[in-house]
């Protein structure tokens, strides 16, 4: 299968690689990323993947965020300039909402098919920060254990997770 998340997409924005050491969780991060892109059809834009403890404090990150131990990455279903062409009046900042619901349930559905195996999975909508707005994300995680969910909407994404199961 073709690799759709790059070394330089899964650096943190402080422009530390990587971090060697984690090789195999980024295989499984991309034994998650590559067949959900793959079946979404339409490039993801990722823009968190590891993050250093330094950065991560700066960012007002969780202490405990998969980012830190690069079992992460926050994924937008539009380019930066495209969203920043969405005004905050236009119906286009719900539609990007509902897009990013799309790609939460067809994750759900892959991973209840076995087709990829998520460990934690993050719904956040567009949010107004001050004058602008920042765009929804889906974040994924590639942690150990059972299924989990996070994010500004769980309860949607709760409620996705249900209707995937049936
Ligand atoms: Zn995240």
């Amino acid at each position: 299968m073709k690799n759709y998340l790059s070394d330089r997409e899964m650096r943190c924005h402080d422009g530390t690689p990587y971090p060697a050491e984690h090789a195999d969780r980024l295989e499984e991060l991309r034994g998650v990323f590559n067949p959900l892109r793959e079946m979404w059809g339409e490039p993801l834009y990722v823009t968190s993947g590891y993050r250093t403890p330094d950065y991560n404090r700066k960012v007002g990150g969780r202490p405990q965020s998969q980012h830190l131990q690069g079992r992460a990455v926050d994924v937008n279903v539009l380019r930066a300039t495209a969203w920043a062409s969405i005004r905050v009046d236009d119906a286009g900042l719900r539609a990007a909402d509902l897009v990013t619901d799309e790609l939460a349930a067809l994750a759900l559905r892959m991973h209840r098919q076995g087709k990829i195996r998520i460990g934690g999975i993050g719904l956040y909508h567009s949010k107004e920060l001050g004058k602008t707005w920042r765009q929804p994300f889906l974040h994924l995680d590639v942690r150990p254990g059972r299924l989990r969910f996070f994010g500004s909407h769980v309860s949607e994404l709760l409620e996705i997770w249900r209707e995937v199961k049936g």
